[in-house]
């Protein structure tokens, strides 16, 4: 940035997307990853031939997909008698038994957008490595972007752990083909995920949606702290940072590298994060004090709440699965419920102190959100393996629709929140002296 004319080059500043902060465009060294000194949010990690890796990662997970999917995952027996399921059928389990809304979250989270995920990687990375310029590959990218925290293999894998821990009090188990192709297809789709240098996938995808012409230098204000003060906006999506002027010649701005819709701030984001969060309060009630399975002993059915099934594991000297249960299925949402309000109500009135903790909290709230499907898919994979006719069967009850919806809200409430609303908040500047290194600074 230039302090002397006092003009900035919008490709040659960035803004951080956790708090608005301008700073100068850094390329990190190898093993270094730059980090915003104001919030502490990730801004970028260099990673080695992140285009190639992520291709083979993808290729091979998309491989293992079907075999993984379709194949017995695991065999139960249970005084002779053999009950078998592979993954597929056991998202299936939830649409048998009349639990269509919870069944269709179970499919598409376990099973449609983890191969959309992986397929969409494969030819954006594939597309990036042939030189391609297709007009689909932004759009590609930036479905990638919005589907990864809702493909949860990875939580599924667990769901199948403390299911089979959970089992092997009562049956024998056997494990199928399935099992390990199920294994190998996490950990590429960990891999692939943690491959990409999102950065370098969008710097290579510049192309025919942007204007060469476009106007990139323009007088800013003197003392800038942020991207809204120097008149810039950051896209959501791939981080591109616009002249706000640029912008203002259309009604319905869009990313010219990736078609995002483009503001300064999400639209009615603190409205619709209350009216979420509210919502998974409320649900959290009968999710708790309703059953959420039914097991039958001989004709003898016996309901169970989420802290029955707690409950049965502590008893049962189960104390690692207890404790991993008791947080994914009571602590994680309300810590997730009482975190966002925190946050809301910061915004509310003002409360300018602890911002760094809580843009951490929010980015943890952020992470763990979708770790609470955990229930969920343990219930799926019980019903679907537990069905030994009068000896024993388990089925579904109604907290788990519930259950269900308080996981969404509490998802979507996340992601409605504009994060940097709790920056603006913070209306007292820091002297320039007194920022520290990498920040930019122009009087
Ligand atoms: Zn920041
Ligand atoms: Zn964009």
């Amino acid at each position: 940035m230039s302090a002397e004319n006092n003009t900035i080059n919008s490709d040659q500043v960035s803004v951080c997307p956790g708090c608005d902060l301008l700073l100068d465009k850094i390329k990190p060294t190898p093993d270094h990853t730059a980090v915003c000194p104001r919030c502490l949010c990730r801004l970028h990690r260099e990673h080695p031939n992140s285009v190639q890796r992520t291709m083979a990662l993808a290729a091979t997970g998309m491989l293992l997909y079907l075999p993984a999917n379709f194949y017995p995952l695991l065999t139960f027996n249970v005084l002779g008698i053999d009950a078998s399921s592979s993954l597929f059928t056991s998202t299936l389990s939830m649409f048998d038994q009349g639990q269509h809304f919870v069944g269709l979250i179970v499919i598409l989270t376990g099973f449609v957008f983890p191969l959309l995920t992986l397929s969409l990687l494969f030819w954006v990375s594939a597309g990036l490595l042939m030189g391609w310029k297709a007009r689909w590959m932004p759009d590609f990218l930036r479905w990638h972007h919005h589907l990864t925290e809702w493909a949860m293999t990875d939580v599924y894998l667990i769901g199948v752990f403390i299911t089979i821990i959970k089992m092997s009090h009562m049956a024998e188990i056997q494990f199928d083909v399935g099992f390990f192709c199920f294994i190998g297809l996490v950990m590429t789709t960990v891999a692939a995920q943690a491959s990409i240098d999102k950065a370098l996938f969008w710097q290579q995808m510049k192309g025919d949606r942007e204007d060469p012409r476009e106007e990139k230098i323009f007088p800013v204000p003197t003392s800038v702290l942020t991207g809204r003060e120097a008149g810039l906006v950051l896209c959501h999506t791939c981080h591109k940072t616009m002249p706000v002027s640029e912008l203002a010649r259309e009604n319905n701005p869009e990313c010219p590298r990736c078609g995002e819709s483009m503001h300064q701030r999400k639209h009615n984001s603190i409205g619709r994060s209350w009216a979420l969060v509210i919502t998974a309060a409320i649900l959290t009630l009968p999710a708790n004090l309703l059953p959420i399975m039914e097991v039958e002993y001989f004709g003898q059915p016996e309901a169970s709440t989420i802290m029955d099934g707690i409950i049965y594991f502590f008893q049962e000297g189960s104390y690692g699965i207890g404790a991993i249960i008791l947080t994914a299925s009571i602590l994680v949402p309300l810590f997730k419920i009482s975190g966002m309000t925190l946050i809301l109500l910061s915004i509310r009135f003002h409360w300018t102190s602890w911002l760094r903790h809580k843009a951490f909290m929010f980015r943890f709230i952020e992470f763990v959100g979708r770790w609470s499907m955990l229930d969920i898919f343990v219930i799926a994979l019980l019903c679907a393996l537990v069905q030994f006719g009068y000896l024993s069967t388990i089925n579904v009850a109604q907290a788990a629709f519930y259950f269900t919806g308080v996981v969404l809200s509490t998802m979507f409430s996340a992601i409605s929140f504009d994060r940097r609303l709790l920056w603006d908040t913070a209306t007292t500047r820091t002297p320039c002296k007194d920022l520290p290194n990498g920040t930019t600074c122009t009087s």
